[in-house]
């Protein structure tokens, strides 16, 4: 059976973008599910980072060593002490964390800009049992002792290969975190 022909056009705000996007453009990308929490959604999509630390990926931007994700923690406690090559962005949807270093506390609602350079420890307060934020982080997070010593990195790829371990490991396959790349 033939698709009925589209009606015709007439408002020009209405009209589509006519010409070939560019040659080299990456495929866009949808997750509509993107908080991951809703009843009939896939607790699998959450890669646990630490126990009451896990990361919901939206993308890996592996040309901007750069990644994405939703972060939810479920347990009051210091998650990181951390110091970044990048600039990150965040929003809290949920809950609420502090870094030791400022005397602000990141609310539901709140947007966060992390500078290059700084050295801050991620903590939960007391009382708060959930956390959600947005992360957009560039470049890596180098774990560090008080003194500034470090003791491990993370950046897209290491998050990248834990998120294709875990995704293989709950049998979503080696291949899932593949839609994530761009
Ligand atoms: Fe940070």
């Amino acid at each position: 059976m033939n698709k009925p022909l589209a009606p015709a056009v007439t408002d020009p705000n209405r009209i589509p973008y006519q010409k070939p996007q560019p040659r080299d453009m990456r495929p866009d990308m949808v997750i509509h599910d993107a908080m991951a929490l809703a009843p009939n959604s896939d607790p699998r999509v959450w890669v646990p980072l630490a126990e009451h630390v896990a990361v919901r990926p939206l993308q890996f931007n592996v040309t901007q060593g750069q990644y994405t994700n939703v972060m939810r923690v479920t347990k009051a406690g210091m998650i990181a002490r951390h110091r970044h090559s990048g600039g990150v962005h965040a929003w809290v949807f949920k809950g609420r964390w502090l870094y030791l270093e400022h005397d602000w506390v990141a609310e539901e609602g709140s947007y966060i800009f992390e500078p290059p350079g700084e050295t801050h420890t991620l903590v939960v307060p007391e009382g708060c049992t959930e956390m959600i934020t947005l992360f957009q982080v560039t470049g890596s997070l180098m774990y560090v002792d008080p003194q500034g010593v470090s003791t491990g990195y993370d950046d897209v790829f290491t998050r990248l290969d834990k998120a294709r371990a875990h995704y293989t490991a709950v049998g979503l396959g080696e291949s899932y975190v593949d839609r994530f790349i761009r």
